[in-house]
């Protein structure tokens, strides 16, 4: 079944690069990855304001642009906001929805969640649905209890035929930017149970095609281990995104 999903690597820049940076960094990263753009789907995900240029300096390459978040409505008085037909016309494929740092930080839930990955399915743009519990959830043995409300929540109202197309991450908080990975047992623990849980849902076929990534440290040392797992169909990749031989070596490991 594994077989059938296309890797999928991603790289989360967050609040760094700009744009004169953003675009040296993209233009080393294009050289990298020409040999594996057909094997495993690469998406660099900028910060909005490198958006434009990127996108520019993308043509032609097998690499996609992904936005970190958007706002639900698709235009009017939200100031600072960007709407998701505002980022499918700059060129981008996807949308990171629910981050933990966007959880935890400015205090999104499972219902913006919710509302933020229709606005990107509307837009004809894929989200890149984020999940994954902290360190005191997983210390109360409540991980799947969690990970599995966060799942339920953001995918509520979808057709399966649109939860196939998605791609859920699985992030545990206790991993993302602290160097401490999750293992891959604990990886492919948790993947499965989404996997099952999407099946529950949306029936066997939609679990068999939607792609779930690994996020939280994920590093060239240990990324062949945790895309080895038979439900880790890819990586989101915070700091090591950030330096192209680290993300490269990453994208070598998804092959
Ligand atoms: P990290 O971040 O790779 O720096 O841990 C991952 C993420 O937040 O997506």
């Amino acid at each position: 079944v594994s077989s059938r999903r296309r890797k999928i690597v991603a790289g989360n820049w967050k609040m760094n690069k700009t744009v004169p940076e953003a675009l040296a960094l993209v233009r080393e990263l294009r050289g990298a990855v020409t040999s594996v753009g057909d094997v495993v789907e690469v998406v660099v995900a900028p910060t909005y304001l490198a958006l434009q240029a990127v996108h520019v300096a993308l043509e032609g390459a097998p690499l996609q642009l992904a936005a970190q978040n958007c706002h639900w409505e698709s235009s009017g008085a939200f100031t600072g906001e960007v709407s998701a037909p505002m980022l499918a016309e700059l060129g981008c494929a996807y949308v990171i929805v629910g981050h933990s740092e966007r959880r935890q930080l400015f205090g999104e839930t499972d219902e913006t969640v919710n509302k933020k990955a229709k606005a990107v399915l509307a837009a004809k743009m894929t989200p890149i649905l984020c999940v994954g519990e902290t360190l005191a959830e997983r210390e109360a043995n409540r991980t799947l209890e969690v990970v599995e409300r966060q799942v339920r929540g953001g995918l509520e109202g979808f057709e399966a035929k649109d939860v196939a197309s998605f791609v859920l991450a699985y992030e545990p908080v206790w991993a993302i930017g602290t160097g401490r990975n999750a293992t891959s047992a604990q990886a492919q623990e948790v993947h499965a149970a989404i996997r099952a849980l999407v099946g529950r849902l949306y029936g066997e076929e939609t679990a068999a095609q939607v792609r779930i990534q690994y996020g939280g440290s994920v590093k060239p040392d240990n990324a062949a281990e945790l895309l080895g797992q038979p439900d880790v169909d890819g990586a989101l990749v915070g700091g090591a995104s950030l330096k192209v031989g680290d993300f490269a070596a990453i994208i070598q490991a998804a092959r």
